[in-house]
C-alpha cells in the first residue's frame, strides 16, 4: 500500500488523441497547462489545505485555459452558445454541488461548491444557477469571454456532418491569440477533472465540462451527476470522469468504482480496469477515468487513444502524459 501524506491527480479530457494528432507545439503545450494545474492543486496540499481546496484550484487552471473543454475552451451548442456544466464531492462529508447549463460563469467548479456550501441543494441548472452564482458574488462573464476559434471550427464541421443549420458567429468573437489556436478537437468532447487526497486523508473529486460539441435540447452529461462523472468518499475513493457521458450515467461510472472499492474490496486501480475496461467497454462506451484513495494511493485508466493527465504526490513526482503508450 502507497504511504503518502497528500496526493493528486488531473485530466483534461479524453478521446481522439494520437500522437500524429498534435504538433510538437500543441504536445508542449497540452503538457505545460497539465502540470501547471496539478503544481496548483499540489501547492495548497504542501502547505496542508484541504483536497476540496487543492480540486477547484487545479480546476480553475483547467477552466481559465482555452485548451480544454471547460469554462473558457468550452465547446459550442447546436444554437452557438456555451452551455457549462461541473460538479465537486467532498469524501470526508458526502457533501456535493453541481451546476449544470450555466452560461455566464467562469468557473463552473467555484459555483458547483457554492451550491454545495451555500444553498440546501445539490444540482442547479440554467439561468437560476447562473443568478445563484452571482449572488454567491462569482462575477458573470459576457458569453463573448468563451470563444474560442477552433471550438467555434469544430462546431461547424459538425453541424455540417449532421445535415444541421450552423448558426450566426456570435458577437465579439473577433478575438484569438496564439496559445488558443492550439487547441485540438478530441472528437467532439473533453472534460477537466481532478481528485486530491489531503495529508488528513480526506478525498475529494471535481469534474467540470462544456459537454458536447453541437449538443442540443439542454442536454447534460455524466460530469454534474453524482455518482456517474464525479464521486468522493472517505470510505472509498475519489472519482473524476471524461468520455460520452450518456454510458457514463448509464453505468453510474464513479460510482460503480467506489463501490468495488468500498464492498468488494477491490485496489483502485483493479476497480478502475473493471469499470472502464470491461464495463464501459462492454456497453459501447468511450472514456476514460482519474482516482484516488484515501491511503493514497492513485489511478487512471481509459479505453480511448489518449487522455490528457498528470499527477504528483507528496512522495511522487509529477508525472504528465497524454498517449495511450505512456505509462
Ligand atoms: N463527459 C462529458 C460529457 O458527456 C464529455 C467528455 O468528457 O468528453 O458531457
Amino acid at each position: 500500500m502507497t504511504q503518502t501524506n497528500w496526493s493528486l491527480v488531473v485530466h483534461g479530457g479524453s478521446g481522439v488523441i494520437d500522437r500524429a494528432d498534435l504538433t510538437p507545439e500543441q504536445d508542449r503545450a497540452y503538457r505545460g497547462v497539465l502540470a501547471q494545474a496539478a503544481e496548483a492543486g499540489a501547492a495548497v496540499l504542501r502547505a496542508g489545505g484541504a483536497a476540496l481546496d487543492a480540486v477547484e484550484a487545479a480546476i480553475h487552471v483547467l477552466e481559465d485555459d482555452p485548451l480544454f473543454n471547460a469554462g473558457r475552451g468550452a465547446v459550442f451548442t447546436a444554437e452557438g452558445c456555451n452551455e457549462l456544466d461541473a460538479a465537486i464531492m467532498d469524501g470526508a462529508t458526502l457533501e456535493a454541488g453541481a451546476v449544470a447549463g450555466v452560461t455566464h460563469v467562469r468557473n463552473p467548479i467555484s459555483a458547483a461548491r457554492k451550491v454545495m456550501e451555500r444553498s440546501p441543494h445539490v444540482l442547479l441548472i440554467g439561468r437560476g444557477a447562473d443568478a445563484f452564482a452571482e449572488a454567491q458574488g462569482l462575477t458573470p462573464v459576457d458569453s463573448s469571454y468563451f470563444f474560442v476559434e477552433t471550438r467555434w471550427r469544430a462546431l461547424e464541421t459538425q453541424l455540417r456532418r449532421e445535415g444541421r443549420p450552423v448558426p450566426q458567429r456570435p458577437a465579439g468573437a473577433d478575438r484569438d491569440e496564439r496559445h488558443a489556436a492550439l487547441a485540438h478537437d478530441e472528437g467532439k468532447r473533453g472534460t477537466v477533472g481532478c481528485v486530491a487526497r489531503d495529508s488528513r486523508g480526506h478525498v475529494a473529486a471535481g469534474t467540470s465540462t462544456g459537454g458536447v460539441t453541437a449538443k442540443s435540447w439542454g442536454r447534460v452529461g455524466d460530469s454534474p451527476l453524482i455518482g456517474a462523472g464525479t464521486y468522493a468518499s472517505d470510505a472509498s475513493a475519489a472519482i473524476s470522469g471524461t468520455g460520452e457521458g450518456e454510458y457514463f450515467i448509464r453505468l453510474s461510472v464513479a460510482r460503480a468504482i467506489a463501490a468495488l472499492v468500498e464492498l468488494k474490496g477491490l485496489g483502485l486501480q483493479a476497480a478502475v480496469d473493471q469499470v472502464v475496461q470491461t464495463e464501459l467497454t462492454g456497453l459501447g462506451g468511450v472514456g476514460g477515468v482519474i482516482a484516488v484513495a484515501p491511503d493514497g494511493q492513485t489511478a487512471w485508466g481509459f479505453n480511448t487513444s489518449g487522455m490528457y493527465r498528470a499527477r504528483l504526490a507528496s512522495d511522487q513526482p509529477l508525472e504528465v502524459a497524454i498517449y495511450k503508450d505512456e505509462p
